[in-house]
């Protein structure tokens, strides 16, 4: 599947407009403090983005309450926490075919991917992800288990639809984690 999805700038446009319900949600709950929150976005230079879409793709949304001050990042489909690529850069360059070198090569270059922070996303998705709060609390809905040294393909094409639509409800499945304690440094 997947690398024509990254020409694909309406499958971009459509993790916006997810972003921007999740940031509509996030803001319509307000502070827990009871304040109002106020947009205070984030920006990003995120690679592994199609220069038509860069607009879209250079702010992370979030909040400062208006009367404690605190933050409030609503969850998305574009970041995956920190990390300086877009969410689905993550998830389709560290795919099961990725693991063979020339691939994995082919693929850092088509994204601009260094392989060495290919391997850090593998080292994630097989060591860290399947301890998160998230992969703990969901695990078992998935029948019969997803192997984690399968991910993220393996657990990608547990998903319905065509391979926008798996990519997508994947990427909102993660999305709890892409906000709150989890650090998701790229990890120099
Ligand atoms: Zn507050």
């Amino acid at each position: 599947m997947c690398h024509a999805l990254l020409q694909d700038l309406k499958f971009f446009q459509l993790l916006l407009r997810i972003d921007e319900e999740l940031a509509g949600q996030a803001r319509a709950e307000g502070c827990a403090c009871g304040g109002v929150l106020h947009r205070a976005d984030y920006p990003r230079k995120p690679r592994g983005c199609p220069g038509e879409i860069r607009d879209d793709f250079d702010t992370r949304f979030s909040f400062c309450c208006n009367r404690c001050r605190r933050r409030t990042t609503s969850m998305s489909v574009r970041f995956l926490g920190r990390r300086v690529y877009l969410a689905l850069a993550v998830v389709l360059a560290s795919g099961r075919h990725a693991g063979q070198m020339p691939a994995a090569a082919r693929l850092s270059g088509s994204l601009a991917v260094p392989v060495r922070t290919l391997q850090r996303w593998r080292q994630w998705w097989g060591e860290r992800f399947p301890l998160t709060p998230l992969w703990q609390a969901c695990c078992a809905r998935f029948m019969p288990p997803v192997a984690t040294d399968s991910f993220p393909a393996g657990l990608l094409e547990r998903f319905a639809g065509n391979a926008e639509e798996a990519l997508m409800r994947l990427l909102l499945f993660l999305s709890p984690i892409t906000v709150g304690a989890v650090t998701l440094h790229e990890g120099r």
